[in-house]
């Protein structure tokens, strides 16, 4: 088995544009720096990384005669968006449990960006009082039965479609086409900056980046930067995924631990809560560059890039590619930050 065998539905536009960070380069003085961009990636609801993963989730969805997706996240997630959004694209139904992950008191958290969007898009998005967690939830079980009840046949999702049997597909595949790009860019990235939460994400790149090292390419760091604020249940997570995406598109031997690295340091003490290195991140990343980025997620594993390149901890003469995985529209629900 590869990666080319199996099904993927397309919801992307193709492969994403991957363009240079001239100014922020400039700035930080060190390192060039690109991104590849999975906010555009997608003429749904403005796609992002989960897009991706779901393009290899669907033709099951399909195969099961499935007509309702059930999904998990917290009020601003944007899995749960972009589950709404292949929904409608399919024509099939879709339940989603928003539970409230982060304690923001900003009066619109639960009613602007992304939970909006779900509901325009015709998504049953239903509240719920639980707190943060990555794993497996009883309210999405809970989910899953309401719907048979009621006669429906669900197919579940679960947060961050991570741990979904198939949720490192869409990122192995991304291996794939920045290998492809670099080929025709005439470029290589000896470095990957993604951020990590869920994990699927930096599970399904080491996988992929590690079968294409065994088939003879050349190797390089993938740097996951942990936005969870829970490192070791993100990490354990990052290597079981990897491990088992890596046995799913062939690879013929153990991932090993030191191959997935996720590092401490941006995500503040809390999943969802900015700290002053993620707001100033944001602003460095629109001012320099009109590049936006959000304050869950890639305003920490952006702090941690500038750091790590200011530091020197990525050396000056690497090329780096940054993957942007989206993730403006909650946003809305952080304005105060910026006003
Ligand atoms: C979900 C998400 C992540 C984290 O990806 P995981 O696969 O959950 O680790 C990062 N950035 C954005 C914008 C996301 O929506």
């Amino acid at each position: 088995m590869s990666i080319h065998d199996f099904p993927r539905y397309p919801l992307t536009f193709g492969p994403s544009p991957v363009h240079r960070l001239d100014r922020l380069t400039a700035h930080l003085g060190g390192a060039d720096l690109w991104a590849k961009r999975e906010d555009c990636n997608s003429g749904l609801a403005f796609g992002g990384n989960k897009t991706r993963k779901l393009e290899y989730i669907v033709p099951d969805v399909l195969a099961q005669g499935a007509d309702t997706l059930v999904s998990i996240g917290g009020y601003q997630s944007n899995h749960t968006r972009q589950v709404a959004a292949v929904a409608a694209k399919l024509g099939l139904r879709c339940r989603l449990v928003q539970e409230r992950w982060v304690d923001w008191d900003d009066p619109v958290n639960d009613k602007v960006g992304n939970i909006l969007l779900s509901r325009i898009m015709g998504a049953d998005a239903r509240l719920d009082p639980h707190g943060f967690d990555i794993g497996i939830r009883s309210s999405w079980e809970d989910a899953l039965r309401e719907v048979e009840e009621s006669g429906g046949k669900p197919y579940g999702i679960p947060a961050g479609a991570s741990e979904h049997p198939l949720g490192g597909l869409g990122f192995a595949g991304w291996a794939y086409e920045v290998a492809q790009q670099e080929r025709e860019l005439g470029v290589f990235f000896d470095t990957i900056v993604v951020c990590t939460v869920t994990g699927s994400t930096h599970a399904g790149m080491v996988a992929g980046f590690a079968a294409l090292e065994d088939a003879g390419g050349p190797t390089r760091r993938i740097l996951g930067v942990d936005a969870s604020a829970t490192l070791e249940r993100t990490r354990d997570q990052v290597r079981r995924i990897a491990r088992h995406t890596a046995g799913l598109i062939g690879l013929e031997r153990e991932l090993r631990d030191d191959e997935v690295t996720v590092l401490e340091g941006w995500a503040g003490d809390l999943y969802g809560i900015p700290v002053d290195s993620t707001v100033e991140a944001i602003r460095l990343s629109g001012r320099l560059e009109g590049m936006i980025i959000d304050p869950v997620y890639e305003g920490k594993s952006m702090a941690g890039l500038v750091d790590l390149v200011s530091s020197g901890e990525i050396p000056a003469g690497s090329t780096v590619l940054y993957a942007h995985l989206g993730g403006q529209p909650a946003l809305n629900a952080y304005s105060g930050i910026f006003a």
